[in-house]
């Protein structure tokens, strides 16, 4: 089936066409820029954005893909997780789209549409598969039965999620928003054992009750200390080692505890999205660990790690494949809709 997706959950407004596994077009168009004098996303410039990217970016889909909007099977879209105003756009969107050509609607969830994209570059997903999960505003480890139909939550971040502390670490250390690739690029001419920064829970006591779950926030303000203190002693502050300590620090965990929960439930299988999936230090040390105890590591291609409508519109497609009940046209924008809820009203 050709199925068109749109995502607007965070400040990428996305129009993937997809067909089957086959990604036709990736139109994504963003308001980064205007965020970055903020530090960090503004919900309501946000929304205003989307509602000006929005035809130019679903033109610019069909064109790049070769298609009329009226070739497409299906719309679908972004229900939730996100911010509110923002999801609205996109929701919106796809009701006049589905209504006027008469297609059916699929409101889907933003990370699992996150684990579906990783069919447009490596195939099916194997099932189950375990799924982490990182970006700007989430950070967790999901077990996959059916992308489709059954998520199960096994842990997540009970703060900061790993993005976040990219981008917040970034600015202590005078790089721009957003800060991950940065901090990425700097990393790669520091060293990763200069500064020895915490893990979070990751003590024996901390795993009993959050085995699979994270916290960031604490190395966040462990890298703020110390670069703090470097600068009120007049030393120059080592911008490469401390993005290097930091980032190791972040990876160590996350790798650690994906590895884990991949071993606990005897899964063979770790994939890695969202946009802190674009990692290079990431990517190397979760291939390393998960090689010792024979898992296999999918990591799709950073660009389609960050937000996107492609990924929207590969779980769409699977959607359709699977015979799944298409959304009511009153689908809500549902900001905090839980990751167990793959398909939305
Ligand atoms: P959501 O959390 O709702 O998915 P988002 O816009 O934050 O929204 P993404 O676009 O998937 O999500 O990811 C953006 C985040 O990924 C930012 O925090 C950015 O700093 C981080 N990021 C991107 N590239 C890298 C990298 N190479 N290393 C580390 N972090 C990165
Ligand atoms: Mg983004
Ligand atoms: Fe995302």
């Amino acid at each position: 089936p050709l199925v068109l997706g749109i995502e607007t959950s965070c400040d990428e407004t996305g129009i993937g066409v997809v067909s089957g596994h086959r990604l036709l077009a990736d139109a994504v168009a963003s308001s980064v820029e205007e965020h970055a004098r903020f530090g960090g996303v503004v919900p309501e410039v946000a929304s205003r954005a989307h509602l000006e990217a929005m035809v130019p970016t679903l033109q610019r889909a069909c064109e790049t893909a070769g298609i009329a909007l009226d070739d497409v099977d299906a719309i679908a879209v972004t229900s939730g997780p996100g911010l509110a105003g923002a999801l609205l756009v996109g929701v919106a969107a796809a009701k006049a789209l589905a209504l006027g050509l008469d297609k059916p609607l699929y409101g889907v969830n933003h990370l699992a549409a996150h684990v579906a994209v990783d069919q447009l570059e490596h195939g099916a997903l194997p099932d189950p598969c375990l799924a982490m999960l990182v970006s700007g505003g989430h950070s967790s480890l999901l077990r996959v039965d059916d992308v489709t139909a059954s998520v199960t939550p096994l842990g997540a971040t009970i703060d900061d999620a790993a993005g976040e502390a990219f981008d917040k670490v970034a600015r202590l250390l005078g790089l721009p928003f957003p800060g991950g690739p940065h901090v990425d690029r700097a990393a790669a001419s520091g060293s990763s054992v200069a500064i020895d920064f915490p893990r979070g829970l990751s003590s024996r006591r901390d795993l009993e009750r959050h085995r699979f779950d994270f916290s960031f926030s604490g190395l966040k303000t462990a890298v703020a200390r110390w670069v703090q203190a470097r600068e009120e002693s007049g030393e120059p502050v080592p911008v490469a080692d401390v993005a290097a300590s930091f980032q190791e620090a972040v990876c160590d965990v996350l790798t650690r505890k994906a590895v884990d929960a991949a071993r606990s439930a005897g899964i063979e299988d770790l994939l890695i999205g969202g946009g802190v999936a674009a990692n290079s230090r990431l990517r190397v040390l979760a291939e390393e660990r998960a090689a010792v105890h024979g898992i296999r590591v999918r990591v799709p291609r950073p660009g389609l790690c960050t937000d996107n409508g492609a990924m929207v519109a590969a779980l769409g497609s699977e959607m359709v494949a699977r015979g799944r009940t298409p959304s009511s046209l009153d689908l809500p924008a549902d900001s905090s809709l839980p990751v167990t809820e793959v398909l939305a009203g």
